[in-house]
C-alpha cells in the first residue's frame, strides 16, 4: 500500500512576500472572482482567446477543498478539452460505479459514449484545482492568489460594453452591473480597486460576492449538505467508486441521499455522506451522526474506523438544479456553485463548474468582440438549452426521493435489475447518447415529455 502524501493541507502563506496588485487605473477585460473549477476554466478559455483576464482567489494554492474528489467522464472530457488530460496520469482511474443497497451490490461500468470517455478519476481538489489555475496562468490569465474580493465596485459607464439598457438595469431578475471589486491582498490592511469591463462571479456555494450583486437561492429547489473525510484503506485502488443508496439516520430510517467511498489510489479513500433537502424536509438531520453510522455499517473490507481516519471530516453545501439566480446582468455572469449549477441527480458539481465557466467565457468573448450585453443574455439561454429540462427532471426526482417510502421502494426495485441500474446511471450522470435511442434514452424522452407540460410549484 502506498504511503499517502500529506497533501491535504494548504501551504502557509509566506508573510514576507506581499501580493502585488495591478494598478487600479487599469481596466481589465474580465475580472473572475474565485479560482475553483468554474473560475479557473472560465479564465483559461478567456485567456486562450487572447482576452485580458484577471482571476482573484482568496486562498493560496495548493489549497484543500471539501469534496468527494470524484471526476466523472463529463469532468474528464472538460479537462482533456483544456489540454489537461496529462495531469490525470498520476491520479486513480476507475471504471464505473458500484451501487450498494439492501444487501445487494451491482458494478455499473461507465457507458460507451461518442463524447465522453468510459472512465473517471479520483483526484484531490488540493492537486486538481492548482493544476487548472496554473493552466489558466500559462494561457495568459493573471491569477492573483491570497487576494479576496471584499465587495463589488459600482459600474463605471465607460468601462462596460456601453450597452447597459435601462430596462435590464431596473429589472429584479438580473444581476447588478459591476465595475470590478474592492480587494484586500495578503500582508496588507489596504483595500485596493480592481477594475474590469465584465465580472464573473465564481466564488462557490456561499457566494458572498454573488449575493452582493443580487443572487439568492430559490428555497423551494433542492439543496445538498455533505460531509467527507479521508481514511487509510487496503482497497484504496479499487476499480469502482462505491455509492450506498440506503444510508440511514439514527432512527434507522433510509434518508434521501447517499454514502460514498471513492478510492484515491494513494493509500486513502474519500468517504462521505450527502443528504438532499427540499424546503424544510430533512432539515433536522445531523450529518455528523449520519457519517458515523455510515462508517459503522460500511463493508469491513474497506477498513474504515477511527483508527484509519486521516483527520476529522469537513462539510459543505451543494446548491443544485440552477437554484441560484439571477445568473446574468448587463456586465456580470454567475458560474458554477455560485449559479447553483450542481446536478441534482448525483451531486456532481466539478464538471458543471467547468462547463458553465466555458459557456460564460464564450458569451463574454462575443460581448467583448462588440455584441455587448446581448451576448451576456445569451448565457442564460445556453444554460437553459444545456440543463433546463434535465435539471427540471432532476428536481422532480429529488422531490420524489425525499419521501422515505418512495425512496425505499425505488431503490429496492432498481437493485434487482442490472439493466435498470445501468439506464439510471446514464440518466443520473447525464451521459445519455444523442445518437442512439436505447432504453435509457427512451425512458428519459418520456420523462422530458412529462416535464415539458408539468408546471413546477
Ligand atoms: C462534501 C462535498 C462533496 C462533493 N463531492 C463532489 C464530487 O465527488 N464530484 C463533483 O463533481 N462534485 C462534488 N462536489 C461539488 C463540488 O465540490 C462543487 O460543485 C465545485 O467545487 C464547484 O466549483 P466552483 O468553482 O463553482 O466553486 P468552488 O470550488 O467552491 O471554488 C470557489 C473559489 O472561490 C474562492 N473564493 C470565494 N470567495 C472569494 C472571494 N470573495 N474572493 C476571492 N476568492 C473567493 C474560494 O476560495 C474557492 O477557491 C462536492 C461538494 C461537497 C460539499
Amino acid at each position: 500500500m502506498a504511503i499517502p502524501s500529506d497533501n491535504n493541507r494548504s501551504e502557509p502563506a509566506d508573510p514576507s512576500s506581499p501580493v502585488s496588485l495591478p494598478s487600479s487605473s487599469h481596466v481589465h477585460d474580465v475580472l473572475v472572482v474565485g479560482a475553483g473549477p468554474a473560475g479557473s476554466a472560465c479564465a483559461y478559455w478567456l485567456a486562450e482567446a487572447g482576452w485580458d483576464v484577471v482571476v482573484i482567489e482568496k486562498k493560496v494554492f495548493p489549497r484543500d477543498k471539501t469534496c468527494g474528489d470524484g471526476l466523472t467522464p463529463r469532468s474528464v472530457r472538460q479537462l482533456e478539452d483544456m489540454g489537461l488530460g496529462g495531469i490525470l496520469a498520476g491520479a486513480h482511474r476507475y471504471e464505473g460505479l458500484r451501487a450498494v443497497a439492501f444487501g445487494r451490490s451491482l458494478d455499473l461500468k461507465w457507458p460507451e459514449h461518442p463524447s465522453f470517455p468510459p472512465y473517471g478519476y479520483v483526484i484531490t481538489r488540493h492537486d486538481l484545482d492548482q493544476a487548472v489555475a496554473d493552466h489558466a496562468l500559462k494561457a495568459g490569465a493573471n491569477v492573483l492568489q491570497d487576494v479576496e474580493a471584499v465587495e463589488p465596485l459600482p459600474a463605471h459607464p465607460e468601462d462596460s460594453a456601453g450597452s447597459v439598457g435601462p430596462s435590464r438595469r431596473a429589472g429584479a431578475d438580473v444581476l447588478r452591473p459591476c465595475g470590478g471589486a474592492l480587494v484586500r491582498a495578503r500582508g496588507s490592511d489596504h483595500l485596493a480597486e480592481l477594475r474590469a469591463r465584465y465580472v464573473v462571479v465564481a466564488d462557490g456555494a456561499n457566494s458572498r460576492f454573488g449575493r452582493a450583486l443580487g443572487t439568492s437561492r430559490d428555497r423551494s429547489r433542492p439543496m445538498g449538505m455533505a460531509l467527507r473525510g479521508y481514511f487509510l484503506s487496503p482497497r484504496h485502488d479499487d476499480p469502482f467508486i462505491e455509492s450506498h443508496l440506503d444510508v440511514r439516520d439514527h432512527a434507522g430510517r433510509v434518508v434521501p441521499g447517499y454514502g460514498w467511498i471513492f478510492p484515491l489510489g494513494d493509500g486513502r479513500v474519500n468517504v462521505g455522506v450527502g443528504l438532499l433537502s427540499v424546503e424544510d424536509r430533512w432539515k433536522g438531520i445531523n450529518t455528523s451522526r449520519l457519517m458515523d453510522a455510515f462508517i459503522e455499517r460500511a463493508p469491513g473490507s474497506w477498513g474504515l474506523s477511527a483508527a484509519t481516519a486521516c483527520g476529522s471530516p469537513t462539510g459543505g453545501k451543494l446548491p443544485m438544479g440552477l437554484a441560484v439566480g439571477p445568473r446574468t446582468g448587463p456586465n456580470t455572469l454567475a458560474v458554477g456553485d455560485a449559479a447553483g449549477s450542481i446536478n441534482p441527480f448525483n451531486g456532481e458539481g466539478i464538471a458543471y463548474g467547468y462547463e458553465t465557466g466555458r459557456l460564460a467565457a464564450a458569451c463574454l468573448g462575443r460581448a467583448l468582440s462588440g455584441e455587448g450585453e446581448a451576448a451576456l443574455g445569451d448565457y442564460e439561454v445556453r444554460l437553459q438549452d444545456a440543463y433546463g429540462l434535465y435539471y427540471k427532471i432532476g428536481r422532480a426526482f429529488v422531490s420524489l426521493i425525499t419521501h422515505p417510502e418512495l425512496m425505499r421502494a425505488c431503490v429496492r426495485t432498481g437493485m434487482h435489475s442490472q439493466s435498470i441500474m445501468e439506464w439510471l446511471l446514464r440518466i443520473m450522470a447525464n451521459l445519455l447518447r444523442p445518437d442512439e435511442l436505447g432504453p435509457a434514452e427512451a425512458a428519459y424522452k418520456a420523462l422530458v415529455a412529462i416535464a415539458r407540460v408539468t408546471p413546477e410549484p
